[in-house]
């Protein structure tokens, strides 16, 4: 089977799958307080997760990266690890990994690492536990850091990713970096986006941290060295010279990664987006339900992404962005998965 290839010429090899929208925390960047959740019966089921990522993988892509919602709350999830796993002992698959917030990792650290987990990301934004109450609504700082030190007891490399937000994590830019370089975790601070609809995008932008004032503030103490490695995603990475620490930057606003970008997303129904600043999808539900053979859901995935656009559509300049609210996103994190 020939790789997927865009009309850019870029090989898609990377999938993001989100495989629930629930979740048992309530950040306050991702959700409201109230979500409504979809009815079961829209979700695909494991199975269906299983043929449609299965078919990609066929096609050429090598890393999957399964997130949420949280994914470690979806009932019987370890089946759909397993199943996948398979894909890693074929050598198709070259990496399979999850961002997860930490909650139940004591539970799953280990046979998640017995699969063939090597990496996972953690998402932690803050050490203080009344901080971390406040901006997750629902959960608790102690259970995420009992899960963080399971999956390092486990063998598993952890990666923390940290939302900046202005007046909320800025004081802990130091504490973090040594916690992390403490405990030989990397991490990667992420830009908040304007994306959601409970808190409206004025509150959204008063929290805008811009990482390169991040950076500059980290560069006041340390040494940094960028690195030149690309991921095909909007991280870029800098060497802390004092601590040997790898510090990842993600700035999901800026144009400055789409040329590399080798990601879809998909939803947890069945939804194909190419791109995460544009509402452009492509439903492979139906292709996947209609026909058990998979050659109409190979035509739909081809014809998908055959769609994937240059470039997204965050529109706004960091300068005016206080003042511009026409990128709003609509959609929620938790239903593309981040
Ligand atoms: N529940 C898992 C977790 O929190 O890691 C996986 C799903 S979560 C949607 C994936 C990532 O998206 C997390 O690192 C989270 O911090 C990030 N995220 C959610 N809303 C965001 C926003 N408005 N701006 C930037 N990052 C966001
Ligand atoms: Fe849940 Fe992750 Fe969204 Fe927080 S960021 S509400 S943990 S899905």
């Amino acid at each position: 089977m020939t790789q997927l290839i865009d009309p850019f010429a870029r090989a898609i090899s990377y999938l993001r799958v989100s495989v629930t929208d629930r979740c048992d925390f309530r950040c306050t960047y991702c959700m409201s307080e109230n979500m409504t959740f979809l009815p079961k019966a829209d979700l695909l089921s494991l199975e269906e997760l299983d043929r449609l990522c299965t078919t990609f993988i066929r096609m050429g892509v090598q890393k999957l990266r399964i997130t949420g919602g949280e994914p470690l709350v979806r009932k019987g999830i370890l089946t759909f690890f397993e199943a996948m796993s398979r894909h890693l002992g074929t050598g198709a698959l070259k990496e399979l990994t999850l961002t997860t917030n930490g909650s139940q990792l004591t539970k799953f650290a280990e046979p998640l690492a017995a699969l063939g987990i090597k990496r996972i990301n953690v998402s932690l934004d803050t050490l203080d536990p009344a901080k971390f109450a406040q901006i997750t609504r629902w959960g608790r700082l102690p259970q995420v850091l009992d899960g963080i030190a399971a999956a390092k007891a486990a063998g598993l490399r952890v990666k923390i990713n940290a939302v900046a937000l202005k007046g909320f994590n800025e004081d802990e830019l130091f504490s973090l970096t040594d916690w992390c370089a403490a405990n030989d975790h990397d991490l990667t601070f992420i830009e908040v986006m304007p994306m959601g609809d409970d808190m409206g995008s004025a509150t959204r932008l008063d929290q805008y941290w811009p990482l390169k004032d991040l950076r500059a503030r980290l560069a006041e103490r340390f040494a940094l060295t960028d690195l030149t490695e690309q991921t095909g995603g909007p991280a870029r990475y800098v060497r802390l010279a004092e601590t040997g620490q790898k510090i990842g930057f993600i700035t999901p606003l800026t144009h400055n990664f789409c040329e590399s970008c080798n990601r879809v997303r998909l939803t947890c129904t069945g939804e194909l987006y190419m791109c995460l600043g544009q509402e452009d999808m492509a439903d492979l539900r139906a292709p996947l339900r209609a026909n058990p053979e998979d050659a109409g859901l190979e035509q739909a995935i081809r014809a998908a992404i055959a769609r994937k656009p240059k470039g997204h559509d965050f529109d706004y300049s960091r300068q005016k962005v206080a003042g511009k609210i026409g990128g709003q996103m609509t959609r929620h994190m938790s239903h593309t998965g981040g």
